[in-house]
């Protein structure tokens, strides 16, 4: 098990950093059948802890989304299985606790930047005026406070990015994914999103997992994992990866 950074000590509970936020056994993902499948995820087998810092590389088309798709619960392995000890995993469905930073654009356009944020907290069922107070809070952690009232075509490539952070953190997840959150950036703005990133998840005691074209993205991260055709290969920090 990876052991937890000294400065996360006090903000994540014994019982967390002893079980998982979320284990693959023997995971695959399949797209297709017969002569045109695509093995997207083969067998993988991983253990992500309470604090775990993991930076996933690979080439595209490795499986790096869909293994992070897997682990988020947003898609559903062809065999095998993905269980979540930590989140109160009560059996099939998505549990609660994940966030997710999706790779490319996906505020909605229509929305201000508060209503984006807002949104996964309203569909959790929580009250107007209760998301908005969370909403504004996850801003202010986030640094973006000034950009509330903001449409998404109003604001630059890093500060889109924030917003989609503070979005997948607004629940205050125990697990944060970010799948290639810095890819459309320039090298100092990437440097600063990741690090509005790794900040906010010590503030909330989440673990991270960011995926990564980007040599010095990943190099921010202890652990690494590389995917290659599908197959995970997981490397802890003390045995340096790429
Ligand atoms: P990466 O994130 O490393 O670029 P992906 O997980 O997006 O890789 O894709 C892995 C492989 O699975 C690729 O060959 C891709 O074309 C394929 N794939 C991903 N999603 C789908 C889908 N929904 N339907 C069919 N093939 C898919
Ligand atoms: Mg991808």
């Amino acid at each position: 098990m990876t052991a937890c950074p000294g400065d996360q000590k006090a903000v994540i509970d014994a019982t967390m950093t002893t079980s998982a936020v979320a284990e693959c056994a023997g995971v695959s993902r399949t797209f297709g059948s017969g002569a045109t499948a695509v093995r997207a995820v083969r067998e993988v087998n991983c253990r992500i802890p309470a604090c775990a810092r993991i930076a996933v590389t690979g080439p595209s088309g490795s499986g790096k989304s869909t293994l992070l798709h897997l682990i988020a619960g947003l898609d559903a392995p062809t065999a095998g299985s993905v269980r979540w000890p930590a989140l109160h995993d009560s059996g099939p469905g998505r549990p609660m606790g994940i966030g997710v930073v999706f790779q490319g654009p996906s505020l909605l356009p229509s929305l201000d930047v508060a209503e984006n944020v807002a949104l996964p907290l309203l569909f959790a069922g929580q009250a107007e005026h209760t998301a908005m107070g969370n909403v504004r809070a996850v801003l202010d952690l986030v640094g973006i406070g000034e950009l509330a009232a903001k449409l998404p075509d109003e604001l630059s490539g890093g500060q889109s990015q924030r917003v989609a952070i503070a979005r997948a953190l607004a629940a205050r997840p125990r697990l944060i994914l970010a799948d290639e959150p810095t890819g459309k950036l320039d090298h100092h703005t990437a440097d600063r999103v990741i690090t509005v990133l790794l900040d906010t998840a010590i503030t909330i005691g989440a673990a991270v997992i960011v995926s990564t074209h980007d040599p010095v993205v990943a190099a921010r991260l202890p652990d690494h994992w590389v995917m290659r055709d599908g197959h995970l290969k997981t490397c802890p920090a003390d045995r340096g990866a790429t």
